[in-house]
């Protein structure tokens, strides 16, 4: 099918050899990178595709440069249907400073607004048009894109965020299914769709709701390999936040997500009193100071956003440092999208996780509870305990996340077998030997069913197994239970780490009421058939690569030498004002790597500048003697 389309596209083919020099010219770039240029190649000749690619792999490009070059080829308008209606006026913006022809539809515009995007789009101006899942399928929407299509200028759709067509998805938007009605109603347009995160059964959902059984599949690596993936045990969760933050990140943009409102608000203000600039986001704010918060969060630099799930989706901010998680997501996907906003630029970040057994008896217990069928519920529960055995693990979790999207990591070398940059590789845990623990567990569990009849907490089962004598023990007379007393040499957190292992084993379950229940699994462990290793928890895990407090370009980019770090605060100080003037975030202007390029090799003309990369041709023109009159006077003052 989709070579049917290379063929009736052919006008476009004609053109293929100007893809790089779009690449170049445009975004100032000199490469594609990965399967770019493949993706780019295909979409351009008109096949439609399904791209799989982590965050910060470069998507964006993937349908970006197809539309420039088809619009130049006479294709027209390319729609592109993402969820991010916050995000559209910055993604237009950054497009515009490209010199690129853009607008978006959304909510957030006037009437007349509004009115003027439709005109100019009906008058062939636009290269792209972003718009949200529901207004694409509106009967107006609708309505003009049959105007574009009857005289062939309906050039491409761009599905961004696909995995939200997908129920199995982390982000679940019944919007998206409606998306089908475009490729029946315009048959013919290429589409390409695109998704950052999406294991087998996403994946295959999302062809089978978007009906792209004929796209070709280019699935890239979900490494990402700037990232370090750190999981502690939950102790005093937000001391253990300002730690991590204090040590690695002070002056730095990051993000940490909770599962509630009241807790982002508690965390923000705990943050705030410490000395952090720390903002909360949640649904419940008023959607103002919401955006307020958002917006700052992007245009200003070293900010910490403390948020529920509700934040993030799609933040294109690239220089976010680390993702703290005080609360367990519900699964491997969430975790990974999340955690992914981290080091989109390639620099070094982290993706930091505290977690206890509390989160997973909650996370049981939503799932439980939800009004879901019994299939789904299922499923979900296969994903938490996917998360809870990566939590669990002993071994590299770089190699246990890309396993999860079956992916077998194999590093730089193409031969490696763990990472290098994540916890467990960097200070592999010391282990201890919890069979026998766990066996006592279970049959203490087995235990007080057969006398009581009656299912207990983790709290009282240890107390049980400690030799604890309290009320609750009295009252059941549970102290003359064979297995009273029998792990009294193991110390709660140990006892704890077995519980959370076996929980994520499915050994043990937790119903509704945080009870623990025996499960067809057990009896293996009870048997001693099961190995359990579990980590030796320490205290504070030593960090081998901290990096000292860095909140000046010095200790960011140690590479610069003194004159060339004047010149970059300098360029940061214009691109500040000039951001702020064109009311977009500064990275839009230009990338830090970029700036950093810039005051490295010290440009004297056009010429040198031009070779930089980020710098496309209308950045040069726009920006070119401004950064040129700025690295000249920064040099003089030095
Ligand atoms: P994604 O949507 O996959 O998360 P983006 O499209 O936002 O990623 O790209 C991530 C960053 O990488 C952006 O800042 C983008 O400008 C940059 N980028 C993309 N492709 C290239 C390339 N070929 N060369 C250099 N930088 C690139
Ligand atoms: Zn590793």
């Amino acid at each position: 099918m989709a070579l049917g389309h290379v063929l009736i596209d052919s006008p476009a083919l004609f053109l293929i050899a100007e893809l790089p020099s779009i690449l170049r010219e445009v975004f100032g770039y000199d490469a594609f990178r990965g399967p770019q240029a493949d993706i780019i190649a295909h979409v351009h000749a008109g096949g439609d595709a399904l791209v799989l690619m982590p965050t910060g792999g470069g998507k964006s490009l993937c349908y970006q440069i197809p539309a420039i070059a088809r619009q130049r080829a006479g294709h027209g308008t390319t729609l592109v249907i993402s969820p991010l209606i916050a995000l559209m006026h910055d993604q237009v913006g950054a497009l515009h400073e490209a010199g690129v022809e853009a607008a978006f539809l959304n909510s957030t515009l006037s009437h007349e607004e509004a009115s003027a995007v439709e005109k100019r789009l009906l008058k062939g101006e636009l290269t792209l048009l972003y718009a949200a899942p529901e207004r694409v399928t509106t009967p107006r929407f609708l309505a003009l894109l049959d105007a574009m299509f009857e005289r062939g200028s309906l050039s491409l759709f761009a599905i961004d965020e696909a995995h939200c067509v997908s129920q199995w998805g982390h982000d679940f938007r019944p919007e998206y299914r409606a998306v089908t009605v475009l490729h029946q109603r315009y048959p013919g347009v290429p589409r390409v769709a695109l998704t950052a995160t999406a294991d087998a059964l996403t994946r295959a959902d999302i062809v089978e709701r978007l009906q792209l059984e004929d796209a070709q599949q280019f699935v890239s690596s979900f490494d990402r390999p700037n990232i370090r993936y750190t999981i502690v045990e939950k102790k005093d969760a937000l001391t253990q936040l300002m730690r991590f933050i204090e040590r690695e990140h002070t002056g730095e943009a990051g993000i940490v997500y909770c599962q509630s409102r009241k807790k982002v608000e508690d965390v923000a203000d705990k943050l705030v009193q410490a000395g952090v600039s720390a903002l909360p986001y949640h649904a419940g704010l008023d959607p103002e100071v919401r955006q307020r918060h958002q917006d700052r969060f992007l245009r200003e630099d070293g900010l910490v956003m403390v948020a529920t799930i509700a934040f993030g989706m799609g933040i294109d901010k690239p220089d976010v440092r680390f993702v703290a998680h005080l609360d367990m997501p519900k699964n491997i996907e969430g975790y990974y999208q999340e955690t992914g906003r981290a080091g989109r630029d390639g620099q070094d970040a982290n993706a930091w996780m505290a977690y206890g057994l509390q989160d997973v008896v909650n996370q049981r217990r939503m799932i439980d509870e939800s009004p879901a069928d019994d299939t789904f519920k299922q499923v979900m529960r296969g994903k938490l305990d996917a998360l809870l055995s990566l939590a669990e693990s002993t071994d590299c979790r770089r190699v246990r996340l890309l396993a999860y999207f079956d992916e077998r990591y194999a590093g730089p070398s193409g031969l490696h077998t763990f990472c290098g940059n994540c916890d467990n590789c960097l200070q592999p845990p010391a282990l201890w030997d919890g069979t026998e623990a766990a066996r006592k567990l279970l049959s203490c569990i087995y235990r007080i069913q057969q006398m009581s009849g009656l299912s207990f907490g983790a709290g009282h089962v240890m107390d049980i197994l400690r030799g604890k004598v309290t009320d609750k023990v009295t009252q059941h007379g549970h102290a003359t239970l064979s297995t009273f007393g029998i792990a009294s040499d193991l110390s709660e957190t140990q006892l704890r780490g077995v519980l959370r292992q076996l929980i994520a084993l499915g050994a043990l379950s937790v119903d509704e009421f945080s009870t623990l229940q025996l499960t067809a699994s057990s009896r293996a462990v009870l048997k001693g058939e099961v190995q359990i290793n579990l980590r030796l928890s320490v205290s504070q895990p030593a960090d081998k690569r901290a990096r000292n407090l860095r909140s000046t370009d010095k200790a960011t980019h140690p590479e610069l030498d003194a004159a060339a770090q004047t010149r970059l605060s300098a360029l940061k100080a214009w691109r500040a004002e000039v951001a702020r003037e064109h009311n977009l975030p500064a990275y839009v202007i230009f990338h830090d790597a970029t700036l950093a390029a810039i005051a490295s090799q010290a440009p004297r003309n056009l010429e040198d500048l031009q070779g930089i990369s980020g710098i496309g041709l209308k950045k040069l023109e726009a920006y070119g003697r401004d950064v040129l009159r700025v690295v000249g006077s920064a040099s003089v003052t030095d």
